[in-house]
């Protein structure tokens, strides 16, 4: 049985998934479409972007950086979440797709922005507002139900990139620290940070010398080249009552 089975590769399923997988959780993203991003036209109140990004490319980034992570990825819509064993929650989830085997995880963080419906077999406490459904969570993101968590927008979440991305991070560390993961923080630092000081390197944290943090600029620079170097041809996807209408 896998470690996380995250429902939703957007924005708040990749952040989750960098942190799980960084910290050595067997991680699987299930995705069954396209992020609500991709209707952006253009992304400018993410930090670290002064003149904005193309949200899709933002979103290629992002689903690269998983990958690097160790993340796994699988296209399908998850119609269904039960636990293996009715009475036991702790013993993980079955997942079933609308394509391929079900799969199994000790954790599901659902991040899967407008749809919860699979998890209807779960008493994890969704809620209507309007037309959408919300799931209820705690600080962390825990629903619940022990092992199921809510991350981004379905959370409740304010509708931003950022804000979805942040919130994703920290349920994947709610995630980490409720697991058997020997973890402090997942921090990269200079040589001799901790050791100088005559301390451990702390578990989820590491320290690099100046050549391999050379190499690794490096390595981020030509990533980052690549990555910008052409336009890219995808076009924001329209509101489906929008492009309906123009079909007409
Ligand atoms: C037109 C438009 C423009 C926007 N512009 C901006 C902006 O300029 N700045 C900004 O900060 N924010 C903007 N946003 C908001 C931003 O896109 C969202 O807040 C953010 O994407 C929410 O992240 P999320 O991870 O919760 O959901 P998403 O990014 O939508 O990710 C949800 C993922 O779950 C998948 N999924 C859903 N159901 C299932 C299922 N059953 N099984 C498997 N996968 C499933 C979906 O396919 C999707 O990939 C815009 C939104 C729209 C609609």
């Amino acid at each position: 049985m896998r470690d996380v089975c995250i429902v939703g590769g957007g924005v708040a399923g990749l952040a989750a998934s960098i942190f799980t997988a960084r910290a050595g959780l067997e991680t699987l993203v299930v995705d069954g479409g396209e992020s609500i991003l991709a209707r952006n036209a253009s992304l400018e109140n993410y930090p670290g972007f002064p003149d904005g990004v193309d949200a899709r490319r933002y979103l290629q980034l992002a689903r690269k950086q998983a990958r690097n992570a160790g993340a796994t990825f699988e296209l399908g819509r998850v119609e269904r979440v039960e636990p293996v064993e009715e009475t036991a929650p702790e013993d993980g989830f079955v997942l079933e797709t609308d394509g391929g085997e079900p799969l199994e995880a000790s954790h599901v963080i659902a991040a899967s922005w407008p749809d919860s419906e699979y998890l209807t077999p779960l008493d994890v406490g969704r809620r209507q507002r309007g037309s959408k459904h919300f799931l209820e969570v705690d600080d962390g993101g825990r629903t619940a139900v022990d092992g199921v968590y809510a991350a981004g927008r379905i959370a409740g979440e304010p509708h931003q990139t950022i804000v979805a991305a942040g919130h994703g991070a920290k349920v994947g560390l709610a995630v980490i620290h409720d697991s058997d993961a020997n973890f402090y923080h997942d921090w990269v630092t200079p040589e001799g940070y901790f050791t100088d000081r005559g301390r451990d390197v702390p578990p989820g944290c590491e320290e690099i010398d100046d050549e391999d943090r050379r190499a690794r600029d490096a390595r981020a620079r030509e990533t980052m080249r690549q990555a910008f170097e052409e336009p890219l041809e995808q076009r924001p996807t329209m509101h489906p009552s929008v492009a309906d209408s123009s079909d007409e």
